[in-house]
C-alpha cells in the first residue's frame, strides 16, 4: 500500500502515521523528521533546510523531491510506504506521480486529516516531541507517562522551535497558499479520503483503518 497522509500543521499526521506504519507494516517517511535529524547532525542537507524551517517556510522543491525519491527507491519501500508531510505543493505531487509512473506504479490513497483552524494553535503550542525518535506528545491531550520523557525510547521531549505562535501562523498561511491547492489534484483522481481530525486520537485511527481496510 502506497499512501500519503496530509493535513494542516497540527492535524495529527505524525501521531497517526506511527500507528498506521505499525499496523500495516509499511515504513513511515516524514520529511519534517528527516530534515530535523539532518539539522541536529549538522549535515549539508540540514544546513540548507534550517532557515526555511525556522521561519515556517517550505524547503525548496528541488531539495525535498530528490530527498523523497531517494528514500522511496530503497528496498524497504518496495511493497509500500506512508509519506507524512510530503507532497506539500502540486509541483511535488506531480513529481511523485511521475517518479512512480516510471515503474508503472501509483498512489493508492491520500488521507486528509481535516481540522478547522480554531483547533490548530492549541495543538501546536502544546506539542512536545522526542529528540531521538520523533514521537509526538501533547501536554493536555497526550502527555507522556513520565513528565519530560518519551514513552517509546526514554529520551528527552522538547518543544519544537517552529511551534511558537508566530511561526505557527506563518505555517498556516503557507498551508493555505501552497498546500491546499494540491487537494484538488488528488480529489480529481478520486483518491482523496477525508477524515474528521477533530475526533480523539483513537477514533481518528479507527476511521483511517476503516478507509484503508475497505480498499484491500
Ligand atoms: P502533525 O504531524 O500533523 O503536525 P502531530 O501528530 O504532531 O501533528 O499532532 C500535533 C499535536 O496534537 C501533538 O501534540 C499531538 O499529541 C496532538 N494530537 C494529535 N492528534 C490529536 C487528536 N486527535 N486530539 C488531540 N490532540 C491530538
Ligand atoms: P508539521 O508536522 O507541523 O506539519 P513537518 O514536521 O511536516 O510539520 O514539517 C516541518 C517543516 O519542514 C515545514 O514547515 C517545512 O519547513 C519543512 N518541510 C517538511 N516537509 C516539506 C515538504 N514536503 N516541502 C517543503 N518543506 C517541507
Ligand atoms: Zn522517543
Amino acid at each position: 500500500m502506497k499512501i500519503v497522509i496530509m493535513g494542516p500543521p497540527g492535524a495529527g499526521k505524525g501521531t497517526q502515521a506511527k500507528s498506521i506504519s505499525h499496523k500495516y507494516s509499511i515504513p513511515h517517511i516524514s520529511t519534517g523528521d528527516i530534515f530535523r535529524k539532518n539539522i541536529s547532525e549538522k549535515t549539508e542537507l540540514g544546513n540548507r533546510a534550517k532557515s526555511y524551517m525556522d521561519n515556517g517556510e517550505l524547503v525548496p522543491d528541488d531539495i525535498t523531491i530528490s530527498l523523497v525519491v531517494d528514500r522511496i527507491t530503497q528496498s524497504d519501500c518496495k511493497d509500500g510506504f506512508l509519506l507524512d508531510g510530503f507532497p506539500r505543493t502540486t509541483f511535488q505531487a506531480v513529481a511523485l506521480d511521475e517518479h512512480l509512473k516510471k515503474n508503472e506504479d501509483y498512489l493508492d490513497a491520500v488521507i486528509l486529516l481535516d481540522l478547522p483552524k480554531k483547533f490548530i494553535l492549541d495543538r501546536m503550542t502544546g506539542r512536545r516531541v522526542c529528540t531521538t525518535c520523533g514521537a509526538s506528545y501533547h501536554i493536555k491531550y497526550n502527555p507522556p507517562r513520565v513528565a519530560g520523557k518519551c514513552d517509546v525510547c526514554g529520551s528527552a521531549i522538547i518543544q519544537r522551535k517552529d511551534d511558537i505562535e508566530d511561526t505557527v501562523k506563518e505555517r498556516l498561511e503557507v498551508y493555505d497558499l501552497q498546500t491546499q491547492p494540491m487537494l484538488e489534484y488528488y480529489n480529481k483522481r478520486g483518491i482523496l479520503k477525508n477524515i474528521d481530525g477533530t475526533q480523539s486520537i483513537d477514533s481518528v485511527f479507527q476511521s483511517i483503518c476503516n478507509v484503508l481496510n475497505s480498499m484491500v
